[in-house]
């Protein structure tokens, strides 16, 4: 147990807050004394704001106009370690204190005492008669499992009147309780059974588990192909670290939180789990970050940010998924997940396993080269078996004029028809088509605010752009040489693609997977089960195919464009590819019937695609890991991002002038600038943006050379100075 100092009423004290300063501030210690770690509450000017007590007082101001601490706040002291993590992330992200701390205590009534609330909860009425406004309050209830809501919240939420909410409490269908604030969470049991594991699991949990007894850093990758029960097996790991008495996080791509997966934790240990993401109440998210702060919540789920939140005692961290992109946050702090959860664990002494059927390149360097351990289950659990995989060469085999499924992969899906057997067509692109283009003078029509083409998207019946959600309808005349019926959608999105289907089979049962085309996570979630129960014959999706989840009637895939994600050059590309199809492919064959996939490519001798269809995988991982080595890239040398951005693009310029006139800073440290160069997507909601890409090798000590290169310009006001450490685009 580490004494943190105390300070006695009158004593100077440095108090860090979420207010935009660049240093802590100092106040005097209240009546009753605090310690280092309290939450606070100070004055600033004529407002109240909240702090946490960072150390002595700097003494640095004149200390008669020194303000006491208004109060200590009835929340458990930030330890030391969290603080010490909020410092390191600060310094390996380039990160205020101030922004690290707003990042920690995301959460509503921070020291208020629990007392009770009202809240509605769902009764037993039926309403008389459904409207729109009443159908999207019972979607956000139904949508949060049941949750309670404030009133406010609840018609916030809904985005309907209070008269709305007001309506359905006066028919019996929702219900006004008062509840007590912040209910504890009840006990999971670590040595409730869990199911009985096949031999390689029983093998690779051993190691979990031993990791986690032992009570010292180590992070394990867990490589197992789809269906082989990675996350049985650390459950297990989660078993021990209750059995030793401290804290579990397991962290998930924000799409993978599904009820299924809560069910399976609960299921697993008898009680219910934390949560902590975006789909979680306000009410629930102060009440996890208080059972998480003082201990009494075991075990978390929750997104990215969860890593912030107070644990008292934290034992191990699963990332699943690892690979996943969502894992890095791209605006405000650009912190990547996985790496803070190694360094989070490794200043504790926890456990980190990470898990996925593709691992991040990352990963798999740090387990080659025995930073990380590795276990492999290489088998599919029970009796399922891998699907076949095989390319269809679209040069010999194309699809007909203005289609795009190629007579041998329309063979296989009338053969499932014929077997009532699913398929599931892949494309990784939502809407019509990419581009409308005029037939008659070429313009292509884009989005007046970025550098990116509006896609139609005929079900809305409007174009939209990508990159910001910007959108109109559709327009007979072009506008930019005014003739009508000269507009023409070009190349294919999943809408265009079930268009294909449903006119070749009109008979079977079509359902389309696509983010924009389900407006809640209630729907999508249903949509999705009722899939898996047999609902639909013809499966067409986006990317969100491959989050996992299992159709055991699914025996065929059939990935429509495997060359989409291959151009651009990022260097990345491939191993996103690679990572995208094999996760599709992945749902093919998860029951007793084995799968086939077919992948469309016009290039089947492309490496990537060979890849992706070999048994080979580390040949691959090896390929990839030498272009980097030979790039240069992370994981093998630096990298970071530095990204001006601002409405002005002359002013812009005139900044990235002056950064390369002070560019010897990075140079005389040891970096490479590339640059300047228009962002991949240049304009982005009517901001410009220009990038310098900084390159250096593995012991270069990249922060400070950056920060030195920030200080040393003047940004016009309304303009920005990212800095990306790590980026995942490598452009
Ligand atoms: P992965 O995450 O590796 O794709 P899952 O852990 O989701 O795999 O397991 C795939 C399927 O196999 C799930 O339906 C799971 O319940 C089942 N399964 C895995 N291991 C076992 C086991 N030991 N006993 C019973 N069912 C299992
Ligand atoms: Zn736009």
């Amino acid at each position: 147990m580490v004494t943190e100092a105390r300070f006695a009423p009158g004593d100077l004290v440095a108090v860090l807050t979420t207010q935009p300063l660049d240093r802590t501030l100092d106040y005097k210690a209240p009546e009753g004394g605090v310690g280092v770690g309290d939450f606070v509450e100070v004055p600033l000017g004529p407002r109240k704001v909240m702090g946490v007590v960072w150390g002595a007082g700097a003494g640095d101001f004149d200390r008669a106009k020194i303000k006491p601490v208004l109060r200590r706040m009835d929340v458990p002291p930030m330890t030391a370690e969290l603080r010490g993590f909020l410092e390191r992330v600060a310094d390996y992200t380039i990160t205020s204190m101030p922004a690290m701390l707003r990042l920690a205590t995301r959460v509503p009534g921070l020291g208020t005492p629990p007392g009770m609330r009202k809240i509605y909860r769902l009764g037993k009425g039926q309403p008389d008669r459904m409207t729109e406004a009443r159908k999207r309050v019972l979607d956000v209830m139904a949508d949060h499992g049941g949750a309670g809501f404030a009133p406010t919240e609840l018609a916030q939420l809904a985005g309907v009147s209070s008269s709305v909410v007001k309506g359905l409490a006066d028919q019996g269908v929702l219900v006004l309780l008062q509840e007590p604030r912040d209910r504890p969470f009840a006990r999971m049991d670590a040595h409730h059974p869990g199911k009985a594991l096949s031999a390689e699991q029983e093998k690779a949990s051993r190691v979990l588990r031993k990791a986690v007894a032992d009570r010292a850093y180590q992070t394990i990758l867990l490589k197992g192909v789809t269906g082989s029960g990675k996350t049985e097996v650390y459950l297990e790991a989660v078993a021990e670290c209750l059995a030793q008495g401290r804290q579990a996080l397991v962290l998930l791509p924000e799409i993978a939180l599904t009820g299924a997966f809560l069910d399976r934790i609960e299921e697993r240990f008898g009680a219910p789990p934390a949560q902590w993401h975006s789909g979680v109440t306000q009410a629930e998210r102060r009440r996890a970050w208080g059972a998480v702060a003082d201990g009494s919540a075991q075990v978390v789920i929750g997104a990215r940010s969860a890593l912030f939140l107070p644990f008292q005692n934290l034992g191990l961290v699963v990332v699943d998924e690892e690979h996943d992109t969502s894992y890095k946050q791209e605006d405000g702090v650009l912190y990547h997940a996985r790496d803070m959860a190694v360094m989070r664990a490794a200043r504790v002494g926890a456990t980190v396993v990470l898990a996925s059927a593709t691992p991040s390149l990352e990963s798999w360097a740090n387990a080659k080269a025995g930073k990380y351990a590795r276990v492999d289950l290489p088998h599919r659990y029970g009796t399922a078996v891998l699907p076949a995989m095989s390319a269809v060469d679209l040069r010999l085999d194309p699809a007909e004029q203005g289609a795009w499924i190629s007579p041998v992969l329309h063979d296989a899906i009338a053969a499932r028809l014929d077997r009532g057997e699913q398929s599931l067509m892949f494309l990784n692109r939502r809407g019509y088509a990419p581009l409308t283009l005029c037939r008659a003078c070429g313009h292509q029509i884009g989005c007046s605010d970025c550098d990116a083409r509006m896609v139609e998207h005929r079900f809305h019946q409007r174009l939209i752009c990508h990159q910001c959600g910007a959108s109109r309808v559709i327009p007979d005349t072009c506008p930019e040489c005014g003739q009508t019926g000269t507009l023409a959608a070009l190349g294919p999105g999943v809408e265009r693609l079930a268009e294909e289907v449903i006119a070749h089979y009109p008979d079977a049962r079509v359902a389309i997977l696509s983010s924009d085309l389900t407006d809640s996570a209630r729907r999508m979630k249903s949509l999705i089960e009722e899939i898996a129960a047999g609902g639909a014959d013809i499966i067409i999706g986006t990317q969100i195919v491959a989050k996992g989840h299992n159709f055991p009637n699914l025996t065929l895939v059939g990935v429509i464009d495997a060359d989409l994600g291959l151009q651009g050059g990022d260097l990345r590309a491939a191993e996103r590819s690679f990572q995208l199809i094999r996760q599709v492919a992945g749902r093919a064959g998860r029951a007793e019937r084995p799968g086939e996939v077919l992948v469309q490519t016009h290039q089947p001798l492309h490496p990537v695609i060979e890849a992706i269809l070999s048994e080979e995988e580390e040949a691959f991982w090896e390929t990839e890991a030498r272009a980097r080595q030979e790039a240069g890239a992370p994981p093998y040398g630096r990298m970071a991002g530095v990204i001006l951005s601002g409405p002005d693009l002359t002013q812009l310029t005139a900044l990235s002038r002056d950064m390369i006139r002070q560019v010897h800073l990075m140079t005389t440290a040891g970096a490479q600038v590339f640059g300047p160069a228009p962002a991949p997507i240049a304009r982005v909601r009517g901001q410009h943006r220009i990038r310098f890409l900084v390159k250096g090798p593995k012991g270069l000590a990249l922060q400070p050379a950056l920060k030195a290169w920030r200080a040393a310009v003047k940004p016009p006001a309304n303009a920005r100075i990212a800095l990306d450490i790590d980026p995942q685009s490598f452009f």
